[in-house]
């Protein structure tokens, strides 16, 4: 992560996490004549750790109760299968906790971080490290006085976390704001205007269209701008190549759950460059079956909470269909 204070002034180039891509780079992998895939479709470093240690889990502990503090990851079959080995999902803390609880790759408060341990549970903290660092880089600008903008959607998981950390490090909790939207920003214009400091970070799913949108927005309207650019680098790079990859292709088809923001941010991404389809699994194809049939060139990427083998569904029907 890279922070840049900006005063009337803008280098785009010295933000981090900005991967460009050269033609002699593959990004992707041919699967035949006229289906291609994104080399980083997927499961990301963080849902893979997070998936793989509490399977582990399970296993090393057959006999305790092992649960997750809201879904492990957005992908309904994934939830099921570790349903059904055991390990449960919750959605809020019982009065009284038994066995292990899991903090998912999306982080959580440190409010909700002490609950969890005074019910009495053993806890097990699967927050992935690029969260943290927008974590830590928000209480920081909190800390230092900052009006904290995070550029995000207000009621995702990670969103909350990050704000209430930042919240409690602020001399007041509305120094810290939340904007899904430009228009949301724009109707604190004024505060904006009136602080002696901006700080900014980004939900880790976010675009750079978003950053650089917003960073337009507000150059000339702050005293004093700090970005930092908490994009994940995981995110970056799945959204570069499937940039490329829509660029010579006629469809592209993006898989991952709907609740997914980093799945949702792509096919949104994909819309603006070629025809573009979001499905959450390969059943969904029949209803793009005419749009299928008539492309030529047709790319696939899938959002970071995917697992491989509903990829490999999706390219085993669009084989079939093409
Ligand atoms: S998308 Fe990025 S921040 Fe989120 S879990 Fe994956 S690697 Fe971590």
């Amino acid at each position: 992560m890279h922070a840049i204070v900006l005063k009337k002034c803008l280098c785009l180039n010295n933000l981090s996490n900005i991967f460009i891509l050269t033609p002699s780079e593959s990004w992707f992998k041919t699967i035949s004549k006229n289906i291609k895939l994104a080399k980083n479709a997927g499961f990301c470093y963080g849902v893979k750790r997070a998936v793989e240690t509490t399977i582990k889990l399970k296993k090393e502990n057959p006999n305790k109760k092992i649960s997750v503090l809201g879904e492990l990851i957005h992908n309904s079959h994934v939830i099921s299968e570790l349903e059904s080995s055991g390990i449960k999902t919750i959605n809020s803390l019982p009065d009284k906790g038994e066995g292990i609880c899991i903090i998912r790759s999306h982080g959580e408060s440190n409010v909700v971080f002490k609950q969890v341990q005074d019910k009495g549970y053993e806890l097990v903290d699967l927050t992935c490290f690029d969260v943290k660092k927008v974590q830590n880089r928000a209480i920081e600008l909190a800390r230092n006085g900052f009006l904290v903008i995070i550029l995000g959607k207000f009621e995702h998981p990670e969103v909350m976390a990050i704000r209430a950390n930042a919240q409690e490090y602020a001399t007041n909790s509305q120094n810290v704001y939340v904007a899904q939207t430009i228009d949301k920003l724009k109707l604190i214009e004024d505060r904006i205007k009136s602080s002696s400091k901006v700080g900014v970070v980004l939900q880790t799913t976010q675009t750079k269209e978003y950053l650089y949108e917003i960073i337009d927005y507000l150059i000339d309207k702050c005293k004093i701008l700090n970005v930092s650019n908490t994009i994940c680098p995981s995110t970056t790079l799945r959204q570069e190549e499937a940039k490329k990859l829509a660029q010579e292709s006629d469809l592209m088809v993006v898989v991952g759950s709907k609740k997914s923001a980093n799945t949702t941010h792509l096919a949104q991404l994909l819309q603006d460059i070629t025809q573009t389809i979001h499905i959450e699994d390969e059943n969904e194809l029949d209803n793009y079956k005419e749009i299928i049939v008539k492309s030529q060139n047709i790319g696939i990427t899938a959002g970071a909470s995917t697992p491989d083998n509903i990829i490999q569904e999706v390219i085993n029907k669009l084989e079939r269909t093409v």
